[in-house]
């Protein structure tokens, strides 16, 4: 088993330290935060007083922080001068494009090896070890990264080279924003024509209409397995974090110049949301401004 520095125990990197711990790892642990390091040590990892500690004799240096500014930072402070020359980077966190871009190159001109591996899944995922990764960075590096990243997830993808990991996660959760705002909006509808919700459910979830958005996380409580929904909106993917993948889509799309109509607009909306009742609600909580 290996020695591992783990760099950010929040919601989602609390969770997935904790199963490399499970998994046998010897984790050392390092958070700005107290209590996130405190809990990090009852689920069996050895609390750093510092990223440099954490880091110093590690194989592999996972860091799962807010973004980019973050991880840079660590990285710029800590990482680059601290890594053993054979660890390698694994950044798990939501992050844009360019960033992610740069910290590969400055890893590479060091001689390390890095990866960008944001995740598909929420905290429930990150607890229960069934996060998806998608990665980018070298076949080389994607190699020495994936079996970490399988103690802590159900899925392990190679998207491409550095940075393509956070294109595929950005990408992904474009499409997740505009059809979630598409499947209130249809189901807002034909509550409005008198439908019942529950029976345009059966007719839509095996027709054209299909979508995960609908038949994995049904905006309408009551309507389809048990989702945020049937919690008053409470728990599942926050609504501020759905809005920060879209500005970082807008941001990244901006930067190659890519037309996305729909994901602006859907930036757009969950910017009103998030601005009103949707700063404390799951993503699916925007079918309250639809109806
Ligand atoms: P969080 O705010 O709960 O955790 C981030 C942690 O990083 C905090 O504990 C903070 O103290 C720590 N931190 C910040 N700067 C630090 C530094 N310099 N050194 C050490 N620790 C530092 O956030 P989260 O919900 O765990 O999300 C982490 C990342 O995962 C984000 O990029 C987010 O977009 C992404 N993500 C979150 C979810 C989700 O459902 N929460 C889902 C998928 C992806």
């Amino acid at each position: 088993m290996a020695r591992i520095a783990f760099i950010g125990l929040g919601n989602m990197g609390g969770g997935m330290a904790a199963n490399l711990a499970k998994n046998g790892h010897d984790v050392r642990a390092f958070d700005l935060n107290h209590a996130a390091l405190d809990k990090a040590k009852k689920a069996g990892c050895l609390p750093a007083s510092s990223a440099i500690e954490a880091i110093e004799g590690a194989e592999a240096i996972i860091t799962m922080l807010p973004a980019g500014r973050h991880v840079e930072a660590v990285y710029a402070d800590a990482v680059f001068d601290h890594a053993e020359p054979g660890a390698i980077l694994i950044d798990c966190s939501t992050i844009d494009v360019d960033t992610a871009r740069r910290v590969a190159e400055a890893a590479a001109a060091r001689g390390l090896m890095a990866v960008d591996a944001p995740v598909s899944g929420g905290i429930a995922a990150a607890n229960a070890g069934s996060l998806t990764f998608m990665v980018g960075g070298s076949a080389e590096a994607f190699a020495r990264a994936e079996p970490f990243l399988a103690d802590m997830g159900k899925a392990v993808i190679h998207a491409g080279v550095g940075g393509a990991g956070q294109g595929a996660k950005i990408c992904n959760n474009m499409i997740l924003g505009a059809t979630m705002i598409a499947t209130c909006e249809a189901f807002a509808l034909a509550e409005k024509l008198g439908l019942d919700p529950q029976r345009f459910y059966d007719i839509a979830s095996v027709s054209s209409g299909q979508s995960w958005s609908m038949t994995s996380y049904c905006p309408v409580p009551g309507v389809g397995p048990e989702s945020p929904a049937d919690r008053d909106y409470q728990g599942g993917f926050a609504a501020p974090l759905m809005l920060k993948d879209l500005k970082l889509a807008m941001e990244a799309a901006a930067s190659v110049g890519a037309q996305t109509p729909m994901g602006q607009r859907a930036e757009e909306l969950y910017a009103a949301f998030v601005d009103g009742e949707g700063a404390t609600l799951d993503f699916s909580g925007i079918i309250k401004t639809l109806r």
